[in-house]
């Protein structure tokens, strides 16, 4: 039995599995990082961690995987732009490949993570899907044949900065009106709190005790399902915005699979139903001829460490 690793790293910590060739976890841990350790000693904790990991399970660790934020070149293995960690290109994966004496392919967090719900999730039945993250921002991982198609230089596949409003919310990349500007769980806080100011009889203001400032991404759905009229304008707005993004991305890919992850999937149904009505009702082709699913994620926030070892394992 071979046995391989995928690590995910974010701002904070480095997560690492250890997993057999049939895709078994069988050890997982994780490090804390910082900005301020420094770029060689970040490298050398993740390298630290898979040997320990290997150790304790004892196995012999034959190649690994990474899934790192930022602008990442797949194919040099290098980190070309992350400004958290302000890091300008770092060969991560040759650094981390002469630490272990082993190989090791690297990929960004979001295609990490829609590998690992492709390979071993909720799109392990497909071989085109697309997976859409909702968090702070909007990540995306596009999988074409069950590979990661990155764009060149790894500076593709960010449906996050797609435009879905001419002129409109200004995003973080300088353009106007980007999707993660209206699907994002930060946009639906926004919009929560928008609605409130506007509603003041409404039962959002009950739902936070009052305070804007504990409004949620969870917020707009509990309320609209008190039947809750400003809350419910909130969701039937949110849904909008994200149909039409997975529409676009829809159309130029039609994957079979639509994935939807991060904090806003956690509504599950009330999210995913009207989503896929929304959608189907607006499809070019439609789903009777060619069939859409339109899927909640399954392995949380394991799916980075999980996508980062299917780099490696073939
Ligand atoms: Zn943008």
């Amino acid at each position: 039995m071979k046995y391989y690793a995928g690590i995910d790293f974010g701002g904070m910590s480095a997560k690492a599995g250890i997993f057999d060739e049939n895709g078994k976890l069988v050890a997982k841990d994780s490090v804390k990082t910082s900005k301020e350790e420094g770029y060689a000693v970040t490298v050398a904790k993740m390298a630290q961690l898979v040997r320990d990991l290997a150790a304790s399970a004892k196995v012999k660790v034959s190649a690994v995987g990474i899934g790192s934020p930022g602008v990442i070149d797949g194919k040099e293995g290098v980190v070309v732009h992350w400004s958290n960690y302000a890091w300008e290109d770092r060969p991560l994966a040759k650094d981390l490949s002469e630490k272990l004496s082993l190989p090791v392919s690297l990929t960004n967090d979001a295609n990490a993570a829609a590998l690992g719900e492709a390979k071993f999730g909720a799109g392990k039945n497909y071989e085109d899907s697309i997976f859409i993250t909702l968090g702070t921002g909007v990540g995306s991982g596009i999988i074409l044949g069950g590979k990661v198609f990155e764009g060149s230089h790894g500076a593709g596949a960010e449906a996050g900065h797609m435009v879905i409003e001419v002129g409109g919310i200004p995003c973080t990349c300088g353009r106007r009106g980007c999707f993660e500007q209206y699907a994002s769980a930060s946009a639906l806080v926004r919009d929560t709190k928008r609605a409130m100011f506007e509603h003041k009889d409404s039962l959002l203001w009950e739902l936070t005790g009052g305070d804007p400032e504990k409004v949620d991404g969870k917020t707009a759905f509990a309320a609209a399902r008190e039947k809750d009229a400003a809350a419910t304008q909130v969701v039937k707005n949110y849904i909008m915005y994200l149909g039409e993004g997975v529409l676009n991305l829809v159309s130029i890919f039609r994957p079979e699979a639509v994935i939807i992850g991060g904090g806003v999937s956690n509504e599950g149904e009330a999210l995913l139903q009207p989503l896929r009505k929304y959608v189907s009702e607006r499809l070019y082709v439609d789903c009777e001829r060619v069939p859409l699913a339109i899927r909640r994620a399954a392995l949380g926030s394991d799916a980075g460490m999980y996508g980062a070892c299917a780099l490696v394992l073939g």
